[in-house]
């Protein structure tokens, strides 16, 4: 392994990258966005970095914490609480505390009661067996009623899977659960989240200038058209600038990517598997306003009645006077790429909102609308359905010398920065395994 090309600067291949530099290889790292971080990326508002999705990281995000202190930039991670909330049956209501749930009236008595005894259920379950062959539709009504279901858990799924959300395997939830239990406070009474002070790309920036003091170098606005495979072993990197050879190559992109740029070396059934893996995409609006929307940090939306899923407003959890005053909401909306609205413009997405943000906040208006944002991803959650673990993609592929990490490998956990850091380690772990043993 000697000349290594990294095809992907998100977190995942740029710590995948920053590992096979420090065991002395010079990886060229291919990206097609001009920053480094991926789905991490950020824009600037009010002279401050800011993630063009909303991010934060939970307390047992380790592999991203123990990254972030080796990288020197452990101390400017700062854990603040957050306040959520929840909007259903066209109220809002406090939805993060034991005292919450008390209050909570969607819910009848016995249902709250099913609910705390099956979440601490899940949260005490050790073993991922039991729930990876069913749904969490199925897993759900069977042990905590068809109330909790229909009022809590179906509307939060349809956020993050949209049409595929009675499909989507109990593991996936439970480890969520499971992960979640486990981050909150131990009286139980709040959450904080943990955000990098100047955003998360200083995480990919403190890669990206790693990597590069290592030798390897970072090809930015460079994307990967395809990869060749040479005569005589090894490959070819075709992108806008030109062709560059590697004998190994690491794909850390979304499948669907991987697909386009690799599926014409890759065998028939490998991309037939490939193909069959689903993942939503994001559609994400930004609002800079003058004037604070709601008063939590995280607002669920439980009501298929509304064109979005959730409500994010940034100021409320990192200051405002950090973006120059400016009170910052996201607009979150998991759809399927091949959704009416999620090739929509910037005015047309907005326009379909606006009625649904004066349910929520009826003196809201677009006088308070200063500037706004819109980004999409194709791909931003994999969708776990029954059986997953057998569907799997290897980060060895059937091609000697070619890798791949992607989020569709991360497995019970949900996706997120810190297993991207962690599949990014491991599959760095992989390469050199197989170069030591070769
Ligand atoms: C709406 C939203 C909210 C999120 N919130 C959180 C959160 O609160 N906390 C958290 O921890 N995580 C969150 N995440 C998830 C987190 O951002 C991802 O899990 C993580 O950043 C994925 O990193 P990655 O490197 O695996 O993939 P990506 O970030 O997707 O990186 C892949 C990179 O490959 C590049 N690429 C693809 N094809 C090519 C090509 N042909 N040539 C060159 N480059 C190419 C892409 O441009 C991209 O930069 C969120 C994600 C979304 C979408």
């Amino acid at each position: 392994m000697r000349d290594v090309a990294v095809v992907g600067a998100g977190l995942a291949g740029l710590t995948a990258a920053y590992r096979l530099a420090q065991a002395g290889l010079k990886p060229q790292v291919f990206e097609r966005y001009p920053v480094p971080g991926g789905l991490a990326r950020v824009i600037e508002v009010g002279g401050e970095p800011l993630e063009v999705f909303y991010h934060h990281l939970f307390t047992n995000d380790t592999a991203i914490t123990a990254l972030a202190d080796e990288l020197g930039l452990g101390d400017d991670i700062e854990w603040l609480p957050s306040k959520m909330g929840i909007w259903t049956g066209g109220q809002l209501w406090d939805f993060a505390t034991p005292a919450s749930l008390l209050r909570f009236r969607p819910l009848s008595w016995p249902a709250k009661i099913r609910f705390v005894i099956g979440t601490l259920r899940l949260q005490h379950s050790q073993d991922p067996t039991p729930f990876e062959n069913v749904t969490a539709a199925q897993w759900i009504q069977d042990h905590l009623g068809s109330e909790v279901w229909r009022t809590v858990w179906a509307p939060l799924l349809n956020q993050k899977f949209a049409e595929m959300s009675e499909e989507v395997a109990m593991v996936w939830l439970w480890r969520k659960i499971w992960l979640r239990g486990r981050s909150r406070s131990s009286s139980g009474m709040g959450e904080r989240l943990g955000y990098m002070r100047g955003s998360f790309a200083r995480v990919a920036e403190g890669l990206a200038d790693a990597i590069r003091s290592m030798g390897g170098s970072l090809h930015l606005a460079d994307p990967v058209k395809r990869i060749d495979s040479s005569e005589g072993g090894g490959f070819e990197i075709v992108t806008t600038a030109g062709a560059v050879r590697a004998d190994t190559v690491l794909a850390a992109i979304p499948v669907p990517d991987y697909l386009k740029i690799a599926g014409h070396i890759i065998p028939p059934e490998e991309q037939e598997r490939l193909g069959s893996l689903r993942a939503t995409g994001a559609l994400c609006t930004l609002l800079e306003l003058n004037q604070s929307f709601m008063s939590y940090y995280w607002l669920n939306i439980a009501d298929e009645t509304m064109p979005f899923g959730g409500l994010i407003e940034h100021t409320n959890y990192i200051d405002r006077s950090r973006y120059d005053g400016t009170y910052l909401l996201y607009i979150s909306n998991y759809l399927f790429p091949d959704h009416p609205l999620f090739g929509a413009g910037k005015q047309e997405v907005l326009d379909t909102y606006l009625p649904s943000l004066k349910r929520i906040n009826p003196a809201f208006n677009t006088s308070w609308i200063q500037r706004s944002h819109h980004f999409r991803a194709d791909y931003a959650q994999p969708v776990v359905t029954r059986g997953y673990r057998q569907q799997i993609p290897s980060m060895r592929t059937p091609m000697d010398n070619l890798y791949l990490c992607t989020m569709a490998q991360i497995y019970p956990e949900d996706r997120g920065q810190n297993y991207a850091v962690e599949y990014g380690e491991r599959v760095a772990k992989v390469m050199l395994e197989d170069h030591h043993a070769g």
